[in-house]
């Protein structure tokens, strides 16, 4: 294992969850340590992509609770950075007034959360990019605030679907060039690209 890759490891590995919180007032300002968020659709695989990066199965709960699934969950690295489990969207079971709060409280946090400084969108590679993501990139270009995009569950897919769906993306994504960054590939059952994931996480705790 090369030098990079331990002090990457032994950066995740000092993770533990601070808290839940139904709205951007009530979260506290932690000395202002910057946050990465993670988003998309229900399902997409965000708890386990969050697992796979901190190595710890138990931290986002994938058998979720529903309070947990509807508030802001934030856990901490090595002092160095906050990772941020926003609500997942396009949640069929949910009502549409949940569904419209859930979008409040997730538009009030891109708006008003100083200590964010990337947002990661999540896309499951078999289902593809939806209207509800386009709709959440359309937001994140509103609000101005940099994002990359993670294509799950790669371990599903051929080598041929994921080079298609590699295209399709960095074609559209040619619309948002002023705040899109990097597309990423993940799959918290092989661990494929969790690695690549890392390495740009704790870059960002060193920029900020
Ligand atoms: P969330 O609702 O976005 O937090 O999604 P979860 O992490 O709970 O995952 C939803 C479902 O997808 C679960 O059944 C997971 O086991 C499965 N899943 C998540 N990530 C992967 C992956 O990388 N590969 C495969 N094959 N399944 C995955």
């Amino acid at each position: 294992m090369s030098n990079g890759n331990k002090s990457l490891k032994k950066f995740f590995k000092s993770n533990n969850f601070i808290g839940s919180y139904k709205s951007v007032d009530s979260i506290p300002s932690f000395n202002n340590i910057s946050e990465c968020c993670f988003i998309g659709r229900s399902n997409v695989g965000k708890s386990s992509l969050i697992n796979a990066i901190t190595n710890n199965k138990k931290l986002a709960k994938t058998s979720k609770t529903p309070g947990r699934t509807q508030s802001i969950n934030i856990f901490n690295i090595s002092e160095g950075i906050n990772l941020v489990d926003l609500p997942g969207y396009g949640y069929a079971k949910v009502s549409k007034v949940l569904q419209n709060q859930l979008s409040d409280l997730v538009q009030n946090y891109f708006e008003f959360r100083s200590n964010l400084i990337h947002v990661f969108v999540l896309i499951d590679i078999k289902v593809g990019i939806k209207n509800s993501d386009i709709d959440m990139f359309d937001i994140l270009n509103n609000f101005q605030k940099k994002f990359s995009i993670i294509l799950t569950k790669i371990d599903k897919c051929p080598k041929s679907f994921i080079a298609e769906q590699n295209t399709s993306t960095l074609s559209l994504m040619k619309n948002y060039n002023n705040f899109f960054s990097n597309l990423f590939y993940s799959s918290a059952k092989t661990k494929h690209g969790i690695y690549d994931i890392q390495k740009d996480l704790y870059a960002l705790s060193l920029d900020s």
